[in-house]
């Protein structure tokens, strides 16, 4: 690299501050000026629900680096308040627009990198400027809705929408004493997940308390003229509140790309290679800006995560300074906790497989405990593992519980990363004592139960078609365990009895079994496959089914199976 490089950063956050930092560790001769727009660059934007929430006290805690710190220790210039306004390509030039004195000056660049992140979506609804409605995207809002919180004394707040940050910031304002009432226009809280997974937070939070408006869309903002605000649904709920977050997702920065006529991709994002580089040889783009080719589909996606844009911002650094890094493609890789659920996913899910066109996939579901069972306190973990079901590679993991949630999809996430199969996770060696894990984990038993049926073990039956296709549901539990509750329609005779009851068993149509969570179900499958019965398993049993049909299949037969 020649000496003196003039290398420009617009955006100071979590793809540009790490570009910049890394980019000056490979070259230390670099001009590296970054800018930024705000007051703070390398500030915690996934720390502020928890600044709203009075978790994180001090505003202080969230400044990861201040503009001093980069110029100390890696001598790097960062200017807040510059506005980068537009890019003169063939001169090679940048315009910024100074905040405070409002004057516009010019600077050259050899290399370009544009971290410039997403924007909160405001939809334009009627009344949505009122005061008292909120995005959170920086430290100065997240200090608005503290201000708003404490001086109205706020009791009721709408959340509208039901998605990561959405579900964070319901948490922090229940922490901060107000009823929350969630407006989401899908069907289910946390839309990235698949329905009946997130099925397991419908149930957490209804015994929670909480109030959920699923399906429904906010149509209007209105004053109620005492300060508060009143929200209109188009279900036609009129909800009074103090304090109103908009939490309906973010989209793609990409003013100052369009401005210079970078390619723009189909999902909207800046287009890069995997390089990080755009349609200038010059430009860099990452982070929430940009769209990648997903890891798993192939097909161009956006997922604005943390992780990817730091590992962005290094690569294109890398690739600034004469490495040949890439960009494996985006995961997927998020976790997210709240009112005690903590929800964590990596990789396709059977939604965006079938967005993809991707069909030769299969899934299973368990709900093994996240510790050994005999150790007390063991809670479960409803997981989904999804794989391609003739060479078994993991396309996909969902999970929902308590504990040991993330650390399972991390494991499995790895796997993926080095295009692992399930027979990998059957083979995994993981940590285990009793209080930790157990020594089949989950991510083990997930594995197993998906190996088994690659190998042509089980064969696995389509909870779509469940009560629909004249199939015999067998439930293989104690009696009392039946007695409890089932899938409608089942015919309960318990796996311990199975050999001396083969003749109540037809032969001339398929038997679906079903046990708690799938394990039993397993065992009957086998041993009336031995006997020369045609059966299939209800993956992961009654827990899945009450998931998938909280209304059961008769009564919500043809609701239950559009909810695919
Ligand atoms: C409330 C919240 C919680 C989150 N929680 C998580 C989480 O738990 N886990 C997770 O993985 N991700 C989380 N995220 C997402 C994560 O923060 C983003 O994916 C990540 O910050 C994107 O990095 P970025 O560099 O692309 O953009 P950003 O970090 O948003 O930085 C963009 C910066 O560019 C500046 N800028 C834009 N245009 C210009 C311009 N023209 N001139 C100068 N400056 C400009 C902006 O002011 C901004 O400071 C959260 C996000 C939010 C808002």
């Amino acid at each position: 690299m020649t000496a003196n490089k003039r290398v420009f950063i617009v955006g100071g956050v979590a793809g540009g501050a790490s570009c910049a930092a890394r980019l000056r560790r490979l070259d230390e001769q670099a001009e590296i000026v970054l800018l930024d727009r705000g007051p703070y660059v390398s500030f915690a934007n996934c720390g502020l629900p928890y600044y709203v929430g009075n978790v994180i006290q001090n505003e202080s805690a969230l400044l990861v680096a201040t503009p001093e710190l980069f110029l100390k220790r890696f001598n790097i210039e960062v200017r807040i308040h510059s506005e980068v306004i537009s890019i003169d390509r063939a001169a090679r030039e940048i315009e910024v627009r100074d905040l405070v004195s409002g004057g516009l000056y010019r600077e050259k660049y050899d290399a370009l990198v544009l971290s410039p992140g997403a924007a909160a979506i405001r939809p334009p609804l009627p009344g949505i400027d009122l005061p008292g409605i909120f995005t959170l995207r920086t430290v100065p809002d997240s200090r608005m809705i503290r201000e708003w919180i404490e001086t109205r004394s706020a009791k009721r707040a709408v959340v509208v929408g039901g998605g990561f940050i959405g579900l964070e910031m319901a948490e922090n304002l229940a922490r901060r004493g107000i009823e929350v009432t969630i407006v989401e226009m899908a069907d289910q809280l946390m839309p990235p997940l698949d329905p009946e997974m997130a099925e397991f937070i419908h149930q957490r939070l209804e015994t929670h308390g909480e109030r959920l408006q699923l399906g429904d869309a906010v149509t209007a903002f209105e004053s109620s003229g005492d300060g508060g605000i009143i929200v209109r649904t188009k279900k036609g709920a009129t909800l009074s509140v103090d304090i109103v977050i908009l939490a309906i997702g973010v989209r793609p920065e990409t003013f100052l790309a369009r401005q210079a006529g970078l390619e723009i991709g189909m999902r909207g994002g800046i287009h890069v290679d995997d390089q990080m580089r755009t349609s200038d040889e010059n430009i860099w783009a990452v982070g929430d800006a940009v769209e990648n080719r997903n890891f798993i589909t192939g097909v161009p996606d956006l997922i604005p995560l943390a992780g990817p844009a730091n590992r962005q911002g290094r690569i294109a650094a890398e690739v600034i300074s004469g490495r040949d890094s890439r960009f494996r493609g985006l995961q997927g890789t998020a976790v997210c906790g709240f009112f005690g659920i903590v929800v964590a996913m990596t990789g396709a899910t059977e939604k965006s497989l079938k967005r993809a066109n991707v069909t030769d996939f299969q899934a299973v579901y368990l709900h093994p405990g996240h510790h050994a069972g005999y150790y007390p306190g063991a809670k479960p973990i409803h997981m989904k593992l999804i794989f391609n079901k003739k060479d078994g590679r993991i396309l996909g993991a969902q999970a929902v519980g308590e504990e040991g949630v993330e650390r399972r999809m991390d494991v499995i996430a790895m796997a993926m990363q080095l295009g692992g199969t399930v027979f990998d996770l059957e083979e995994a060696e993981l940590c285990y004592a009793p209080q930790y894990g157990a020594a089949k984990d989950p991510v083990n038993v997930s594995g197993m139960i998906a190996a088994n049926v690659v190998r042509g073990d089980v064969e696995l039956a389509d909870w779509n078609l469940l009560g629909s296709n004249g199939t015999m549901i067998l439930d293989v539990r104690d009696p009392s365990e039946f007695a409890a509750g089932t899938i409608e329609g089942a015919v309960n005779i318990p796996l311990g009895q199975l050999r001396e009851r083969l003749e109540e068993l037809p032969r001339d149509r398929e038997i679906w079994i079903s046990c708690g969570v799938g394990q039993r179900a397993y065992y009957a499958c086998r041993l009336l496959s031995q006997h020369g019965f045609n059966v299939r398993n209800l993956s992961g049993g009654y827990e899945s089914y009450r998931a998938r049909y909280p209304q059961g299949i008769h009564v919500a037969d043809e609701v239950a199976h559009t909810r695919t």
